[in-house]
């Protein structure tokens, strides 16, 4: 089945697309270009997290994901350089800067440069570009759009932060009231985005954050309706496990913005979005009910402590896509 996203595939056009966020989407895609030729595979990733920090344009999601699939991640803190140091937020922080966001000095690099190609007119898409193939990843990489996308978390007692503040500086308090995504609903997809979407034989929805990586993405004009009038098949991995979210806040999140923390709440709340869905055996009762929403599911193991067991989740998604595909033809 995996030639069906072969280079036989028209040369330049993507077969399969990812949604993705960072740590769940990345651990998920590094499985999908073992089953895959990379050069088949676009991710279009959030850039809701994306904000400016001690002056330079930090975009966590693309990273994360890039240096994912470069295998230079940093897999104990879920996000930077492995062996990455912290030489200059410790000085900045000596000099009276709140260093809150643990930017390390590799990492600082790979934002200084997409800084620096921004004051000289790249595009942020351009420059992700160069990015990964620096790294040396084979799949493309995809901002879902150039536009300043800030994601907002509303709190009780009316505070109101960006989703950074959220997470890095606050911990991910769980007052979550509303979750404000009204820039990615005024921005202009990403070059490519719609391309990829509407030449892709499969689509992907990462086991990311549904409400701050995934949604975000789905509000960006143009890509629901991509969606919706493509053909290919749409299948989702569960970031939940057991009625948790494996790291993160998803299930604060979730909670706060009305949605039970499970696999079925999610399948709910993506609605017809999707085709089918991946949960895990830990969710195996759930079945039946994600099923009645017209979904195909599959049960696996989902918990992706290894390269080997994220090839098993892709195939597994990229095999209900394959059996969804034929059973449309039928
Ligand atoms: P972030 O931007 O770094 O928060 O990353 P994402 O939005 O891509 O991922 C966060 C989500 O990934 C959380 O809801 C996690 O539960 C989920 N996640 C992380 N690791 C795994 C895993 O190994 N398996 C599954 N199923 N979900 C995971
Ligand atoms: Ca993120």
């Amino acid at each position: 089945m995996a030639s069906q996203h072969g280079p036989s595939n028209a040369p330049g056009r993507p077969a399969l697309v990812a949604l993705a966020g960072g740590v769940g989407a990345a651990r998920f895609l590094r499985g999908v270009v073992q089953v895959v030729p990379p050069d088949s595979v676009a991710a279009i990733v959030n850039t809701g997290d994306d904000r400016l920090f001690y002056g330079v344009h930090v975009s966590p999601d693309l990273d994360i994901v890039t240096y994912t699939l470069a295998g230079e991640i940093d897999t104990e803190r879920g996000y930077g350089l492995a062996g990455d140091g912290t030489r200059v937020v410790d000085g900045l922080a000596k000099l009276g800067h709140e260093t809150w966001f643990r930017l390390g000095d590799r990492d600082l690099a790979t934002s200084l440069h997409r800084t620096v190609r921004l004051s000289e007119g790249a595009g942020l898409a351009a420059i992700a570009d160069e990015v990964r193939r620096a790294f040396g990843v084979g799949c493309r990489i995809l901002p879902m759009s150039e536009d300043p996308c800030p994601t907002f978390v509303e709190l009780s007692g009316g505070r109101r932060v960006h989703f950074e503040e959220y997470l890095a500086r606050d911990g991910a308090p769980d007052d979550v009231t509303r979750v404000d995504l009204e820039a990615a609903a005024a921005a202009t997809p990403g070059p490519g985005v719609l391309d990829a979407i509407a030449a892709a034989r499969t689509v992907l929805v990462c086991p990311s954050n549904p409400v701050v990586s995934i949604e975000p993405i789905l509000q960006v004009p143009g890509v629901r309706g991509a969606l919706r009038a493509s053909s290919a098949p749409v299948v989702g991995v569960s970031p939940i496990i057991g009625g948790a979210p494996v790291k993160g806040p998803a299930d604060r999140l979730l909670r706060g913005t009305g949605t039970e923390v499970s696999a079925l709440g999610v399948a709910q709340r993506y609605g017809d979005l999707l085709d089918g869905f991946v949960i895990d055996h830990a969710d195996a009762d759930l079945a039946p009910a994600i099923e009645a929403l017209g979904l195909r599911v599959r049960v696996e193991e989902t918990l992706m402590r290894d390269a080997s067991i994220s090839a098993q989740v892709a195939r597994s998604a990229i095999e209900i896509a394959d059996e969804l595909r034929a059973g449309a033809r039928r």
